[in-house]
């Protein structure tokens, strides 16, 4: 007899334990890393093989796998083993790590069976992808040997065998039919034996036909040496990290072409990760011109199929190249042999709910598992990144100059308390408005950027300073003038505009903050501009962001003004002006990351000037010019900000001079929530004066900064501790472990 032992793939948070399961005879070749279907209390249920059992257990009795879910093992051992870690490292069930590889989380369907009368007898479970196919023919050796003895009375069966046995490989009925070979021929030919039947898997691609002509470039010296140096990592098939820290406009896309096509030649797969595809498009497009056919994309706004779809063709060698966001770091490969990360200090790629996993980290533990080397690009690297590098952890490569011998815009300050002073009241200063005219004079662009915080307008009374609230998420809501009412951005909760004040009944309430739709309003005001404005509300469609910029591109259009997502990524030669407006409202965010976040923000948004021949100018507001992240993000020069701000980071004891792990109470009874979340804090104080971890400090347990979400209020502890494996150790066998509404964020993002 075979045992097995399958983590089961539910999404409970609190299942941890792995159950023992027996083989059946047929299926005696399953083994580790299989998906199988098994019973589980009364339902049927997919699982993993995680490991194989020498004996039946003896505290229960033991069911029998009943089937498997693919032809082979979805886990490799590479796959299995990262999945292990994920789950020790981020504080979750196995179970819960490896559902993470599985498209869509998990592999079947269940679908009632009822009886004659109605009655529910019983379940039955399908492999919930839906693999489409075609029917294709080949041609047999007796089909060979009746055309070689080729029969005159049967002419279009000997046309059909004659086109078949020309053929390469299996043609489908639809490609016979064009060569006027008949359904009704094909029926006969292959009753006969002459020809053979298969089904062939048809892959969706809903990135066909977006292709572009390949341009090739001849690399600056800077470029070359970058890609010598990871070429031979590369050809050794080893281990190493490189940061390839380059300006805006610096040419790392051509690095990471050549590097991709070296890997490729030696016959090996890439797997490239962006912080976002939409915004990405450019980088598709320039990838799919190299390598055409060979690139599959994977991201978020793909069906399930499409998806399943993308991971057999890596799996099956079938693709090449895989460009995808944070989710396609879980891909199953045939012989991965680099990883590249582009803008690999955006926080898109830490995934903000369980397991809270950071595809970066992910990448960097499957490399190692493979021995593959891996790209970290950026122009504004993560602190970390760049502390690693600095300690010789990671290979820094600089790329200092623009690729096409553009320069750097010249970034001018308007102050806008002057301005105020001034008695313009509006959302432009005089420099930007003018700026924005001028520009347009020339025929040239500009993007304007909406540095916020989250909020665009929200509506507060002018007596008691009351701003109106969700009543199950303690934030304010979003004034949305296309809807004519009020959203909540957490749990999307609407309420109509009040008439008066909620709290004093007040009818002096209006709207206050500088949202999209009123910035909108003002820039289309000046004279002979035309406005294009892209976020969230304007870009739900599948190819919304593409299409936005591709107007913008064209030139139909003067002003491109957006949130964050303007900042990021977009090469357009015609952009002379950047105009960010508050520059510094992200700054004042309670959170050890805000000053970094804001440099890379703007950096980024300015990078965006003066691409092309033509040179860049920004116009960057604030209301705190002297502030020096403002200062230091007007000269672009990260290092003198990654010199000071890691300074900061050592005295205050943050990343990356200590590790953070943030674990959250939810609960319904804010009383309750903050108690159970002093119990841990004990906890964790006890540990300390046992000196088990050292140097473990304890903050909390205080208020989320957003205190209610969908009525559970939310209390944070933040641990920091250089050695935090103890701590979660410690953690991982205490009670706590199993509370069903405590979370563990491991390596968090936002403290707050
Ligand atoms: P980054 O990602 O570093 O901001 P990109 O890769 O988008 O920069 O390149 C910026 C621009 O420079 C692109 O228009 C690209 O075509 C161009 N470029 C890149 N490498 C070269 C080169 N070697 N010679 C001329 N132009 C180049
Ligand atoms: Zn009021
Ligand atoms: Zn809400």
């Amino acid at each position: 007899m075979k045992y097995v032992n399958v983590a089961i793939n539910l999404p409970v948070k609190n299942l941890f334990k792995q159950f023992t399961y027996q083989l059946p005879p047929e299926l005696a070749h399953v083994d580790v890393g299989w998906r199988v279907v098994v019973p589980f209390g009364a339902q049927t249920v997919e699982g993993f093989v995680v490991a194989l059992e020498a004996a039946a257990p003896a505290e229960y009795a033991c069911k029998e796998v009943l089937a498997t879910l693919d032809t082979r093992p979805w886990f490799d051992a590479e796959m299995l083993a990262t999945a292990l870690w994920l789950s020790e490292y981020y504080l979750c069930s196995p179970a819960e790590a490896m559902r993470l590889f599985i498209p869509g989380k998990t592999g079947i369907k269940r679908q009632a069976i009822y009886n004659e009368s109605g009655k529910l007898i019983a379940y039955e479970y399908e492999n919930k992808l839906k693999i489409k196919t075609r029917t294709c023919f080949g041609i047999t050796a007796a089909g060979r040997a009746a055309l070689a003895a080729y029969d005159k009375r049967v002419r279009a069966q000997m046309h059909a065998l004659t086109v078949l046995a020309e053929a390469a490989k299996p043609m489908s009925s639809a490609e016979l039919a064009a060569v006027q070979v008949s359904a009704a021929t094909l029926r006969t030919i292959s009753e006969k034996g002459w020809a053979e039947r298969s089904e062939e898997r048809i892959l969706r691609n809903s990135y066909a036909n977006r292709t572009e002509l390949k341009e090739s470039l001849q690399m600056t010296e800077e470029q070359r040496q970058a890609v010598d140096v990871i070429g031979d990592a590369i050809a050794g098939q080893r281990q190493e990290t490189f940061l390839l820290q380059g300006i805006t406009g610096s040419g790392k896309t051509e690095v990471y072409l050549r590097a991709a096509m070296q890997t490729l030649e030696a016959g090996k797969q890439v797997l490239l990760l962006v912080p976002e595809i939409a915004l990405t498009a450019q980088i598709v497009k320039r990838f799919q011109a190299w390598f055409g056919d060979d690139v599959a994309v994977a991201h978020s706004k793909l069906s399930q199929n499409e998806r399943a779809d993308v991971w057999y063709k890596m799996r099956a060698n079938a693709a090449k190249l895989l460009i995808g966001v944070r989710s396609a770091v879980f891909a199953p490969f045939a012989d991965l042999g680099l990883i590249i990360i582009d803008e690999e200090h955006e926080s898109s790629y830490k995934q903000d709910e369980r397991p809270n996993y950071h595809a970066r980290d992910v990448a960097l533990k499957r490399a190692r598992l493979s021995s593959v080397p891996v790209v970290l690009g950026s122009a504004t690297p993560d602190l970390e990144s760049f502390y690693k590098a600095r300690q010789g952890v990671y290979t820094h490569l600089h790329l200092l100059q623009r690729a096409n011998g553009s320069l750097l815009p010249q970034v001018e300050i308007a102050d806008m308390r002057l301005e105020l002073q001034r008695g313009n009241k509006s959302v432009l200063s005089s420099a930007l408005s003018d700026a924005l005219l001028q520009t347009a004079a020339q025929g040239e662009q500009a993007i304007v950027l909406l540095n916020r915080r989250g909020y665009s307008t929200f509506v507060m009374c002018r007596d008691c300073g009351e701003s109106v609230v969700c009543p199950h998420c303690a934030v304010a809501l979003v004034y949305h003038s296309t809807g004519e009412a009020m959203r909540c951005h957490y749990c999307g909760n609407t309420a109509p505009i009040p008439d008066e004040c909620p709290n004093c009944h007040s009818r002096r309430i209006r709207f206050f903050g500088t949202g999209t739709q009123k910035a909108e309003a003002e820039i289309a005001e000046l004279p002979d501009i035309k406005i294009l404005r892209m976020d969230q509300d304007s870009t739900v469609k599948k190819f919304a962001h593409e299409d936005i910029l591709k107007a913008f591109s064209s030139g139909a259009y003067n002003v491109l003004l957006g949130t964050q997502m303007v900042a990021k990524g977009h090469d357009i030669p015609n952009v002379t002006l950047v105009g960010i407006l508050s520059a510094d409202s992200t700054l004042n965010l309670p959170d050890f990351r805000a000053s970094e976040r804001t440099f890379a923000l703007l950096t980024q948004a300015a990078g965006r000037a003066g691409r092309g021949d033509k040179p860049g100018h920004v116009v960057l507001q604030t209301y705190d010019p002297q502030n020096p992240v403002i200062r230091l993000a007007a000269t672009q020069d990260y290092d003198a900000f990654a010199a000071g701000e890691l300074e900061i980071r050592q005295e205050l004891c943050y990343p990356p001079y200590t590790s953070l792990l943030k674990i959250t109470v939810l609960d319904k009874d804010e009383q309750r929530g903050n108690t159970l979340a002093q119990r841990i804090v004990n906890f964790l104080q006890i540990m300390q004066l046992e000196n088990t971890a050292q140097e473990l400090q304890v903050l909390g347990p205080f208020p989320a900064i957003v205190a209610k979400v969908r009525d559970l209020y939310r209390t944070n502890i933040l641990v920091k501790s250089p050695q935090m494996e103890a701590v979660k150790q410690a953690l991982w066998q205490s009670e706590f472990k199993e509370c069903r509404n405590v979370y563990f964020d491991v390596d968090p993002i936002s403290v707050v």
